[in-house]
């Protein structure tokens, strides 16, 4: 679980989170919602660790996220931008994380490390993940492009088997599908809530689009100006809202 209490945030004076919140459970399909500059991808880089808290704790199953390892954290992060890399196919690109675990310099030291060096996987064994996760996520035909030559829905597939091909145990997404036009919105939003259900894995979702929050969430946290406006399942949210700003947002029946 993911256990926020009074978790705050400041860059210099300005305070971007103020005094969150929230418990997170296994498997949630957590989504945090609101307007651009509301501390959407503040939280999700919080809780990735790639910044620190100001105050409070953030906790990944009652330990300080910000003491774990990376691999003890074992976060998958999708970005907007999908951040491929160009020079290398789609084959490299889905395999590099597993390359990565492979090639550190000092998994070949015997000791200490012994723990991280069982989970650095063989090349065969690469080759066959890479070649399920294309296959699951319908790329086996685009194995040998190159990103410049894929479409944005493609890209962001691909940036998507990357993030599931070492079994993350949480996934972070912000706001993967804001490239895209609607038609490919729609079919990629079943696409997701479909890898949602077939790993079984908690997801923080960031988005400011409403249809987006009300179809894939299981959870919904509303933010504006970094303060919680409400939180509950997507059906609380638009029966009760809890204030005007969240009837206005979400477009509950007045
Ligand atoms: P969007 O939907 O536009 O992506 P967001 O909800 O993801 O918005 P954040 O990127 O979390 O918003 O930013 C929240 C606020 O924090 C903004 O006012 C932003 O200018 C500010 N902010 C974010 N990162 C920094 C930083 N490193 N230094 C100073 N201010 C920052
Ligand atoms: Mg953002």
């Amino acid at each position: 679980a993911l256990t926020f209490s009074s978790v705050s945030k400041s860059f210099g004076s300005s305070e971007v989170i103020s005094d969150f919140t929230a418990e997170i459970p296994d498997r949630e399909f957590l989504v945090l919602l609101g307007p651009s500059g509301c501390g959407k991808s503040t939280m999700l880089r919080m809780i990735a660790g790639l910044i620190d808290i100001s105050s409070g704790d953030l906790l990944f199953d009652g330990r300080r996220v910000n003491e774990l390892e990376p691999r003890e954290r074992n976060i998958a992060f999708v970005f907007q931008s999908y951040a491929l890399y160009p020079h290398l196919t789609v084959r490299a690109n889905i395999a590099f994380p597993l390359l990565m675990d492979r090639f550190r310099w000092w998994q070949h030291i015997p000791g200490i490390w012994s723990i991280e060096r069982r989970r650095a996987m063989r090349l065969p064994e690469v080759a066959r993940k890479v070649a399920e996760i294309a296959e699951i996520m319908e790329l086996t035909p685009l194995l040998d492009r190159r990103p410049k030559t894929l479409s944005g829905g493609q890209r962001q597939r691909v940036a998507l088997a990357r993030a599931l091909v070492r079994d993350p145990s949480i996934y972070l997404l912000d706001e993967p599908l804001s490239n895209l036009d609607a038609k490919l919105r729609s079919q990629m939003r079943i696409e997701i809530s479909t890898m949602y259900q077939k790993v079984g894995k908690t997801f923080v979702y960031v988005t400011h689009d409403q249809v987006e929050a009300m179809t894939m969430g299981t959870r919904i946290v509303l933010l504006d100006g970094g303060i919680i406006q409400q939180q509950g399942t997507p059906t609380e949210i638009y029966e009760r809202p809890a204030n005007a700003f969240v009837a206005r947002f979400i477009g509950s029946p007045a």
